[in-house]
């Protein structure tokens, strides 16, 4: 469930019309719900309650300050995979005790940043980055709490671009070494094991390969803990996938999630870590556009909007799929029509979506992509020197811009000509 609805006509985000909102800001832009965002952070809250949690969203999948506010004031923690994004949660507000440390390359200069500021913990990934922890946290004086990343070697049967619990895929060490690099975390200087970390991948729409992997977690914390390892905290990832589709899409929800979890690991008595992402974010967000023109062509029809794969790059990236619909609703008997849906930049990419059944629109019509807010404006880019696309928070029957679109000048303004130009 989201809070974009048609009311009087009109498509809402919660008590506001996108119209309002594009009249104002212009167009493209991307909206946000806070009751959406809200809601889906409970859900997750309310899956795992009674077990003690932590329910960290991942920032990748959205990084607006506001919006890192706005899930931090309701206690969320953060995931983060750079120190920029680290920096965000920060400046959001977000203590670095709820703050996890993921991704594959961290860099000293990050461990540093992250040590200093305060973390949770880092989600080790490899041995050379385990040493290279150990040396930065011994530089500092510091003991850095980690779990290591542990790949179990299960197909999440989602997008390949996406999937990350493979043995081929460059993510975690193989769990059959988990027991060996424990060993040597164990002796390494500066380095405090709390727990066990593993995300399988994302957009997964089925339970099952999350059921294999955490049952493997489960054996590895108990082999772990006969070897000698405090196992406090579980990190399982994120991956829950959402519905693109209104119609036949149904994928697991949060409190079926959540009973997993409990099921295969609740008897361990650790503390259940979570970094959803996209379920978070995902259909918190649309992106709004309008029609520049409708161009008929030989056999096939395009709407050209003034979106484009810089503003929103899923389709032409994961082929992906988003519902496209008209900002002023269509009767019920409105007549559609086939439509390619492209954006102004020049490349065949470009492509929102192929013989979409679309409601007659016209130019200057206003159009929505659904399920926009995960992946969608974090991914955004000036490509063809299209000024980045703003972003917009609503709540209730108000609304405010969150980040800017930049000027024309603003834009060209940060590029620097050399004086022996
Ligand atoms: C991408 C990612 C997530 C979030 O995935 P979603 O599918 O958006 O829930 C969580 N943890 C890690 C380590 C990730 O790389």
């Amino acid at each position: 469930m989201d809070h974009f609805l048609y009311r009087n006509g009109s498509l809402h985000a919660e008590d506001v019309p996108l119209s309002e909102i594009a009249a104002s800001v212009g167009t493209p832009f991307y909206c946000y719900s806070s009751a959406t965002l809200t809601r889906h952070y409970r859900l997750f809250k309310d899956a795992l309650d009674p077990l003690p949690n932590m329910v960290c969203f991942a920032i990748k999948s959205l990084s607006n300050v506001a919006v890192l506010k706005l899930l931090g004031d309701l206690g969320a923690g953060m995931d983060v995979v750079s120190a920029g994004e680290y920096l965000r949660a920060r400046a959001a507000g977000v203590p670095g005790d709820r703050i996890v440390f993921s991704g594959v390359g961290k860099t000293r200069e990050e461990m540093r940043i992250a040590l200093e500021g305060g973390i949770r913990q880092f989600n080790i990934e490899s041995e050379p980055e385990m040493r290279a922890l150990s040396e930065v946290a011994t530089a500092l004086g510091a003991t850095a709490p980690i779990t290591i990343r542990v790949n179990p070697d299960v197909d999440a049967r989602t997008h390949e671009k996406i999937a990350t619990g493979k043995s081929e895929n460059k993510f975690g060490i193989p769990i059959a070494r988990a027991r060996e690099v424990y060993a040597e975390a164990a002796r390494l200087p500066g380095l405090r094991i709390v727990g066990i970390d593993v995300h399988i991948g994302s957009q997964l729409v089925e339970l099952e390969p999350f059921e294999q992997a955490y049952k493997k977690v489960a054996a590895l914390t108990e082999t772990l803990r006969a070897d000698g390892h405090t196992i406090s905290r579980l990190d399982l990832g994120g991956g829950l996938g959402i519905p693109y589709t209104r119609s036949n899409e149904a994928p697991p929800l949060p409190v079926e999630y959540g009973a997993l979890i409990k099921r295969t690991l609740g008897h361990l008595g650790c503390e259940i870590e979570i970094e959803p992402g996209r379920l978070i974010s995902g259909n918190s967000g649309v992106l709004v556009s309008k029609v520049i023109y409708v161009k008929n062509g030989e056999g096939r029809d395009f709407l050209i909007l003034d979106a484009a794969m810089n503003d929103l790059v899923r389709p032409a990236m994961y082929s992906a799929h988003h519902d496209i619909i008209a900002v002023t609703e269509p009767g019920p008997a409105a007549p559609t029509q086939a439509f390619d849906v492209v954006g102004p930049v020049c490349e065949t990419g470009d492509t929102f979506a192929k013989a979409r059944e679309l409601p007659l629109v016209v130019e200057g019509d206003l159009v929505a992509f659904r399920s926009a807010g995960a992946y969608g404006a974090v991914m955004a880019n000036e490509y063809n020197s299209r000024p980045l696309v703003p972003e917009v928070l609503v709540r209730d029957d108000h609304f405010a811009v969150i980040r800017p679109r930049p000027s024309y000048d603003d834009m060209i303004k940060r590029d620097i000509v050399p004086d022996w130009l």
